[in-house]
């Protein structure tokens, strides 16, 4: 994708999201509890044990979470609670799996990735095992889970979308990824796509704006070139900025291919391609500012880009991405597919396939402008 995450040079941001977070440098690095190699062996892996504790939250309210290691953690049953699932467990207190009749969401410790409905959700901190019990953070039962499981828990949104930015990354001198053998360049395709996701949104009474509409880089500089992207949406006042990518590896470059969507970072996680916290993940930026509903328009996205291009699950994940960190408005970066990949490029290079992923962009918009109309109208609505 060729978008630098956050740069922290500025000592100040560092300051500010310390009063924040109200963190000490000694509590930067959560220390999680130990977890004994061969653990889930030594402990009775009964499926039906131990039961979850179920009555301590209802599931309107935010529940009760216990602190270790730096971070919030909700016991599996009253996460479920508060998704309004039920706990079965599978092998032992290492995974469990959630359910209602139309929901599978499967959680496992010391793992990222989680399950929904068979779709790859990566969280921002694995889930734990303790004391013979699984633990999900709580901010990514907040803004992760009940968006993407429970989203009339949200609440009423302060509108429902009506403008969009679009912004194609990369231009001008800016190729964004190459695939040399094919002679592709990202740019082009980042822009054509953009250029037929803007048709068909207007004529479904979308107000649309491009970062750019033409071969061209905003600001000379990268960052400055991101930022300005940013910038645009706040301008023209936007209720979703939209980054469109096209992806590449180094290594495997057969092997791997796909759709990836990614979030911003929420406030006190590590991005997805770091383990572990470090101080600058405490920082407050302006593109936290609404997580839920990035969480929300990232899987509405995500879900039609699987279901309707058939394309390989690269997951639901999150980045502290420099072009969403300042966009006050939800925000998400979609990559089409791997111009590394041989197959892939190809298709990425064939404007029939450019003309479905823009539909299935537009698909996956209206899904979240329509949820967010059912929840301003009240409407008792999921995301299904
Ligand atoms: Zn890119």
């Amino acid at each position: 994708m060729n978008t630098p995450r956050v740069r922290w040079a500025a000592l100040g941001g560092l300051i500010i999201g310390l009063l924040v977070s109200g963190l000490t440098a000694q509590e930067n690095v959560p220390r999680l509890p130990p977890t004994r190699p061969g653990a889930s062996a030594v402990a009775p892996a009964t499926p039906s044990s131990p039961k979850p504790k179920t009555a301590t939250a209802s599931p309107a309210q935010v529940p009760r979470s216990t602190r270790f290691g730096a971070t919030d953690w909700v016991e599996i049953g009253v996460a479920a609670k508060r998704l309004g699932l039920k706990v079965s467990w599978t092998l032992s207190s290492r995974e469990a799996v959630l359910t209602d009749k139309d929901t599978r969401l499967e959680l496992a410790s010391d793992r990222l990735e989680a399950g929904l409905n068979g779709d790859r959700i990566f969280l921002g901190q694995a889930p734990v095992s303790r004391s013979g019990n699984l633990y999900v953070s709580k901010i990514d039962l907040e803004r992760c889970l009940v968006p993407l499981v429970r989203p009339a828990l949200l609440g009423a949104p302060k509108s429902v979308p009506k403008t969009i930015v679009i912004d194609p990354g990369h231009g001008g001198p800016d190729t964004g990824k190459v695939n040399g053998a094919l002679g592709l360049f990202e740019k082009t395709f980042t822009l054509d796509t953009s250029l037929r996701l803007k048709k068909i949104l207007e004529a479904r009474g979308w107000k649309v704006v491009l970062t750019r509409s033409d071969d061209r880089q905003l600001k000379p500089g990268k960052q400055d070139d991101l930022q300005r992207r940013a910038q645009i949406a706040d301008e023209v006042g936007a209720d979703v900025f939209v980054s469109i990518h096209f992806n590449s590896v180094a290594e495997q470059v057969e092997k791997v291919s796909g759709a990836e969507v990614y979030r911003f970072t929420p406030q006190h996680q590590p991005p997805v391609t770091r383990a572990r916290r470090r101080l600058d993940d405490e920082v407050l930026n302006p593109g936290n500012g609404n997580d839920v509903w990035n969480s929300l328009l990232a899987y509405s996205i995500q879900r039609r880009l699987l279901r309707d291009l058939k394309l390989d699950d690269r997951g639901f994940k999150h980045d502290r991405l420099a072009v969403l960190r300042l966009v006050s408005c939800p925000a998400v970066l979609i990559e089409g597919g791997f111009l590394s990949n041989t197959t892939e490029a190809r298709r990425i290079g064939n404007a029939t396939y450019r003309q479905q992923l823009a539909e299935a962009i537009a698909q996956g918009l209206g899904a979240y402008a329509s949820q967010l109309q059912s929840l301003r109208s009240g409407a008792n609505s999921s995301s299904r």
